[in-house]
């Protein structure tokens, strides 16, 4: 199975790929993950794609396609994999297609999560990662135990260099002029599905899991 994630920055692709992934072993592949390693590494792609994250913009549609080839083609994607983050222009969407018909391949469906602007705002700015092992955090929703520090293990919680006010507005209206074309490009393809991201993980979960079981 082939799975599309779409939905804004912050709108919970990533949260509902790894309980997707627990149930159906579905790999998830989230470019921002991947460019965000790259870039922590200090790596060639990894500095070129900083100066694009760092604002908030696409980085350009060449390099994630790349990406993208190469990653789909590695062996634990052989039985089905979700991508979230993962068209986000219409050539990238574009370019998808042709690379899963030369591997026989096709997606099974794309699920969009419907987000507004103001409840990203909120989820966003409470955000913070563990800078050691990367576990996720909510100053409200899912706060550590002590303040700053990591449950796990006692890293630091930063903010993503992309998760300040500022670069979360630029990154929503990059999202609505380069991405939301792709709602009705799968619209199409009638394989789009339309999800309420805004309740909470469980009933966001349980709404996809009856669309893939459709
Ligand atoms: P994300 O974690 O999916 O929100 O991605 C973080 C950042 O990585 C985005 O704001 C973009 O700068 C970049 N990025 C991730 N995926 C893509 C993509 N498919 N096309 C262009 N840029 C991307």
């Amino acid at each position: 199975m082939i799975l599309i994630l779409l939905g804004p920055p912050g709108g919970g692709k990533g949260t509902q790929a790894v309980k997707l992934f627990e149930k159906y072993g579905l790999i998830q592949i989230s470019t921002g993950d991947i460019l965000r390693s790259e870039i922590k590494k200090g790596s060639g792609l990894g500095k070129e794609a900083n100066q694009y994250v760092s604002k908030g913009l696409l980085v350009p549609d060449d390099i994630m396609i790349r990406i993208i080839e190469k990653r789909i083609a590695d062996d634990d994607c052989k039985n089905g994999f979700i991508l979230d983050g993962f068209p986000r222009t219409i050539p990238q969407a574009k370019a998808l297609d042709e690379l899963l018909e030369k591997l026989a391949k096709k997606i099974d469906k794309v699920i969009s999560m419907i987000v507004s602007e103001n409840f990203l705002i909120e989820r966003l700015t409470g955000r913070r990662l563990c800078s050691k092992c990367g576990a996720g955090y909510h100053i409200k929703y899912s706060p550590p135990k002590v303040q700053g520090k990591c449950d796990t293990c006692g890293g630091e919680l930063i903010q993503r260099e992309d998760d300040k006010e500022e670069t979360i507005k630029k990154r929503f209206s990059v999202y609505q002029d380069q991405t939301t074309p792709l709602i009705e490009y799968y619209q199409k393809k009638s394989i789009l599905r339309e999800v309420n991201g805004e309740g909470d993980v469980e009933s966001v979960y349980r709404l996809i899991v009856s669309i893939i079981e459709e």
